[in-house]
């Protein structure tokens, strides 16, 4: 049986009324209206209406329509009819049908969307799941936008690199790893690339960037949290912290247009208009921050205290779109951000935000190894595990500094996606490793 896509027609429109064509696909829909039938069949660009005209059908080809199941996979061959109301404006009246595959009944989940199905049932059933046209409208915009942020990063001269994620030392110290066997000893899944990539500002590297899995073992139960995620990093030496949040900003701003640009069919399948942000990004101080919550909230933060959940609500409702909140409490930060000079309290570190929540986190990095030595033992870290990034620190590494960028919520904010389950293929949380 023939079934190799370069044999069939993979774009049918209706200006090809009378051609004859080839389509392959599932059988999304199965329609029996006594003297008419019709099949609608689906494939990852949409829909196509396949109608049987009872009287003049082949009655072979009506045999094997009427034995179909939904989401067999079949070969249709048939003639192309300009039919304004059958989506994309064309029906297929078919000469021949070839059942590749047929599709046991009764299905684990609807594709049509006309039964809502639970997260938890989607997420048993993901390869079905991506069947249905919302879902795999999420997964093309996905591809778009980590396409378009490589194409940004590298027209800006970033380097891919890839960095190990089975590590012997956590990047920040506490306890949110998890653990595994490595032979005869103990690493863990790495929670970052934060060492990795600072280890290749002192390589000569310049700038670097990496979409990876990050780990985080705490024990999450968010709609913004996952304990596999998949981060969005870069590095650049001889840029400070500012200059490393425009390159933030328009990236983001770029990824906006890209995605408006190139994934037009999934955008509309979704419903969604994007709302292209513009840069620069409003900048608020941590004191203004802080000072906006607590004219806003009932909860009172104090100088020194992480912003709470609420407190990022309260702020984002505030501020109504993209921005930043920077020079943070130094020991509210990781060791590895600056303090300014003048007013060591206070660090180069960043957060980008969205209104509804954290989307980035970033700064300037300690280049000096004394004070990096120094800042690891202050964080009650013991400096011999570190031993291996410290190193690099003593040779000629030059200022830099870099930022971290959660993929999925980027784009969860950007199509208003409520929970981060919904933009990940196979989600990874407290509950759930499989599939
Ligand atoms: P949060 O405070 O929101 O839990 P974080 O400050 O712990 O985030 P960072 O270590 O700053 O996270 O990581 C940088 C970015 O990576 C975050 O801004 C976020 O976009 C993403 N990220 C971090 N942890 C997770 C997670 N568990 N699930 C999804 N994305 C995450
Ligand atoms: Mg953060």
């Amino acid at each position: 049986m023939e079934f190799r896509r370069t044999h069939y027609t993979s774009h049918v429109t209706p200006e090809m009324n009378g051609q004859t064509v080839k389509l392959a696909g599932w059988v999304h829909e199965i329609r029996d209206l006594g003297g008419i039938m019709f099949l609608v069949l689906r494939d990852r660009e949409g829909m196509a209406q396949i109608t049987l005209f009872k009287k003049t059908i082949d009655p072979e080809v009506l045999k094997t329509a009427k034995a179909l199941s939904r989401e067999s996979v079949v070969l249709v061959e048939g003639d192309v009819k300009a039919e304004a109301k059958a989506p994309g404006g064309y029906e297929l009246v078919p000469i021949k049908i070839d059942l590749l595959n047929p599709a046991k009944s009764p299905l684990p989940m609807d594709t049509t969307g006309k039964v809502d199905a639970e997260l938890d049932t989607r997420l048993d059933n993901r390869f079905m799941d991506v069947r249905r046209p919302r879902t795999q409208a999420v997964f093309h915009i996905r591809h778009h936008m980590l396409s378009a942020v490589r194409e940004f990063l590298e027209q800006e001269g970033f380097i891919e690199i890839n960095t190990p994620k089975v590590v012997a030392t956590a990047t920040e110290g506490g306890t949110a790893l998890f653990p595994i066997t490595y032979f005869d000893t103990e690493a863990f899944l790495n929670q970052s690339p934060q060492l990795f990539k600072q280890l290749m500002m002192s390589g000569g590297m310049d700038k670097v960037f990496e979409i990876g899995p990050i780990f985080r073992a705490e024990e999450h139960d968010t709609r913004r949290h996952l304990n596999e995620a998949t981060s969005i990093d870069i590095e650049a030496s001889f840029m400070d912290h500012e200059d490393v949040m425009v390159i933030l900003e328009n990236l983001v701003v770029y990824v906006y247009e890209k995605v408006a640009e190139r994934a037009v069919p999934s955008l509309k399948t979704l419903g969604i208009e994007l709302t292209i942000p513009t840069a620069p990004f409003k900048r608020l101080t941590y004191d203004e921050a802080i000072e906006v919550n607590n004219e806003n909230s009932k909860e009172f933060l104090e100088w020194g205290d992480d912003l709470s959940t609420n407190a990022e609500k309260v702020i984002g409702k505030f501020i109504g779109e993209h921005y930043f909140i920077t020079d943070w409490p130094t020991e509210i930060k990781p060791y590895y951000t600056q303090p300014y000079e003048d007013k060591p309290t206070v660090t180069k570190a960043f957060d980008m935000m969205h209104p509804r929540m954290e989307l980035s986190s970033g700064a300037q990095r300690v280049h000096d190894h004394d004070m990096l030595h120094k800042r690891i033992q202050d964080q009650g870290l013991n400096p011999d595990g570190f031993e291996f990034y410290l190193k690099a620190f003593r040779y000629g590494i030059p200022p830099h500094s870099g930022w971290g960028l959660g993929a999925e919520r980027l784009l969860m904010t950007m199509l208003d996606v409520d929970n981060i389950r919904d933009v990940v293929l196979f989600p990874r949380d407290r509950k759930r490793v499989s599939p």
